[in-house]
């Protein structure tokens, strides 16, 4: 926002609470979606400011519900079919509508493909600042927004202040924050929105969604079964594909087995590939370098199998063995085979 200043006299004060806007595929709700709820809540608290959700799509009064349930005070609901499947048009203008009308002082969503689409067509239209990919957030005593991202190839952390215009604007890496364990009985209010917008006014259609069943969902995985340098080459990840599969799970990887082609890069968990927060993580035959350990240390427990005893990783793991992964890898899937199968097939 250098060299540009808002237009007349604008009395900011009028702009109070945290906006999260939610977002969903399918009715469902994305994880980071709570996730930025949990912290929107503790910085709403700090700032003593309500704590608002914006749910668009068609059929999600569940979801705003949901919403409140993670943490909202007030949830701004928008259903229509226009709404059914993301597009840039419709969503921004509900976005832009609801900002205006209630102003809140921070807007935050997921930076996720669509809510980097998205932010970044509201921010141009308000004008106002937007952070992309935030790793941390706070608020100061003057109420401003300390958002902080790596930048300069993950050099250096930056902390972005929007000082002029508001809202203050940030995308936010999924699986950095927590969600607020969710609560059925917290209430709050669902406010509808209407919007007047009519299919044929819509320039984008959306034909058909192709599912890509390869692709790579880390964040959303509850169990993650990743491989590092130790697995001396692609065949190794085998027996990793063989122990999630038991599990449900989803095969992750380091940036040493990603930079040496044995799996695709989009596996690659660390400071420069995705930030897991799964239920369970398993770090096989990977040391626990600082820029893998930043992306996967707020799983809930971690398993690593390594055979050097003095690897960074036992430093961070909730259960560690020392020993050669190739004889306890298929050893750990037979053993959950035998026990979990039953269990599942009930
Ligand atoms: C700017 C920058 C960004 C980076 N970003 C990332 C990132 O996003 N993600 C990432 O992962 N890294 C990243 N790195 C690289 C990171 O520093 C490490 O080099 C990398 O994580 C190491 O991967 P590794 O643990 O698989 O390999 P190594 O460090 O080589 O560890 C291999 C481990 O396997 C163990 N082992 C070997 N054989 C066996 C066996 N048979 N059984 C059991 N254990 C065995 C060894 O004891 C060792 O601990 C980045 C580096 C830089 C400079």
């Amino acid at each position: 926002m250098i060299g540009l200043q808002p237009e007349g006299d604008v009395d900011w004060s009028m702009y109070r609470g945290i906006m999260v806007v939610v977002e969903q595929r399918s009715g469902v709700a994305k994880p980071v979606s709570w996730q930025l709820l949990g912290e929107a809540r503790r910085l709403a608290d700090k700032l003593d400011a309500p704590l608002m959700a914006l749910v668009m799509g068609q059929d999600v009064s569940h979801i705003a519900q949901q919403a409140i349930g993670y943490g909202a005070d007030i949830v701004y609901h928008a259903d229509a079919p226009e709404l059914k499947d993301y597009r840039t048009r419709p969503y921004s203008r509900v976005c832009l509508k609801v900002i205006k009308t209630y102003r809140p002082e921070i807007v935050l969503m997921g930076a996720t493909y669509t809510g980097r689409d998205l932010a970044g067509a509201i921010a141009t239209h308000l004008p106002t600042g937007l952070t992309a990919d935030s790793t941390q957030l706070d608020v100061d005593d003057e109420r401003l927004l300390l958002a902080s991202r790596p930048a300069f190839s993950e050099k250096m952390l930056a902390t972005i202040l929007c000082k002029q215009f508001k809202p203050q604007m940030a995308t936010v890496r999924a699986g950095v924050f927590q969600a607020l364990p969710y609560d059925e009985k917290r209430t709050g209010k669902i406010i509808a929105v209407h919007q007047d917008m009519h299919e044929n006014d819509i320039v984008t259609k959306v034909l058909e969604f192709v599912q890509d069943d390869n692709r790579v969902n880390l964040e959303d995985a509850q169990v993650i079964v990743a491989g590092g340098r130790g697995l001396g080459g692609p065949d190794g990840f085998k027996l990793l594909h063989e122990l999630a599969n038991v599990l449900g799970g989803t095969v992750a990887a380091s940036r040493a087995a990603t930079d040496l082609g044995w799996i695709d890069h989009a596996y690659q968990v660390g400071q420069t590939g995705t930030t897991v927060r799964p239920k369970l993580y398993f770090a096989i035959g990977i040391s626990g370098a600082v820029q893998h350990v930043v992306g996967m240390q707020n799983s809930d427990y971690i398993v690593a199998i390594n055979k050097d005893p003095n690897a960074p990783i036992f430093q961070i793991a909730n259960y560690g063995i020392v020993g050669d992964l190739f004889e306890i890898v298929p050893l750990l899937t037979k053993a959950f085979q035998e026990r979990l199968t039953p269990v599942m097939a009930r």
